[in-house]
């Protein structure tokens, strides 16, 4: 680890590696986020009908899924698009996991939704829009849950690790970075993949990195080969939307893969999963040596 990165992001010194620390490794139900394991995270941008979520959790749990995404809460650009079904999306959450073992993440987009969304969701996600929402961050934080962290669209890098650190400094160490695509001047794609962000924050921080390629290209057709150059930056895994007919979502169907395409892109990752490097995990010692310097 270059000294130099510890003085250019010296507001976020606990998210940063050092010598001592291994990776961080977020346990969730039966399985670790930053371990070996390349997780799959998948399923319909909006949680829609029991019939919608059901059948996308059956397939991508049967892909080898091991998380449930779907929105109950949207943050939508149009104060006229569909908003989300909210409590009544959750408890279709909760029967989706009941039915498939999958564990769920869920976004939470108020303060005072945090007790109640975590109530139901296994991971909480801020989302983009939110990412320095500090107040919001706090109580997402103190629910214990583990957060996925979106990068918010205009964030830079220092600003991303900024509100992780925000989150651990609230006494909460499982925190999963999420690069989705920043801003740029490019308007073919729906946002710019800063595949060197993922690169950069697996070399410089202990936190587990996810990548959304579907926030990030906004179109199907591009999110497969995002997916597996994710995997190449060394990405601990892929949050992806995925829905039995895209055509008809209710939100975000152009970025959204239908389940046979799912399915081929994952077969396609496959030869580049074999490839990973090893996880070094965080032993015992240095994770309480975490929580304490957490507080
Ligand atoms: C989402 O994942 O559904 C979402 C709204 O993403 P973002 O916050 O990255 O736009
Ligand atoms: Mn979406």
């Amino acid at each position: 680890m270059r000294e130099s990165w510890h003085e250019f992001f010296a507001d976020s010194p606990d998210v940063l590696k050092t010598e001592r620390c291994g990776q961080t490794v977020v346990p969730v139900r039966d399985f670790l986020i930053g371990a070996d394991e390349f997780i799959i995270m998948a399923g319909p941008c909006s949680v829609e009908t029991e019939a919608q979520l059901l059948a996308t959790a059956c397939h991508v749990r049967g892909s080898g899924a091991r998380v449930l995404r779907g929105g109950a809460f949207k943050p939508r650009s149009s104060p006229y698009a569909f908003q989300g079904l909210g409590l009544q999306g959750l408890k279709l959450l909760a029967r989706a996991r009941q039915e498939t073992g999958l564990a769920i993440v869920t976004e939470v987009m108020s303060e005072d939704d945090v007790p109640m969304v975590a109530d139901y969701a296994d991971i909480l996600q801020i989302g983009s829009r939110n990412m320095e929402n500090f107040s919001l961050l706090e109580a997402a934080a103190r629910s214990g849950r583990p957060i996925l962290l979106k990068r918010g669209m205009v964030a830079t890098i220092a600003d991303f690790l900024r509100s992780a650190q925000c989150v651990l400094a609230n006494g909460n160490p499982n925190v999963i970075l999420c690069e989705r695509g920043i801003r740029t001047f490019e308007t073919a794609t729906r946002n710019t993949f800063d595949v060197a962000a993922i690169a950069l924050l697996k070399q410089i921080s202990h936190l587990p990195v996810i990548a959304d390629p579907s926030h990030a290209a906004g179109r199907r057709q591009l999110v497969p080969a995002l997916a597996r150059i994710a995997v190449a930056a060394e990405a601990d895994g892929l949050l992806v939307e995925v829905h039995p007919h895209p055509d008809t979502a209710w939100s975000d169907g152009d970025q959204t893969l239908d389940l046979p395409s799912f399915d081929a892109m994952l077969a396609s990752l496959k030869p580049l999963i074999a490839l990973r490097a090893p996880r070094q995990p965080q032993s015992l010692p240095e994770r309480l040596e975490l929580l304490e310097a957490v507080g």
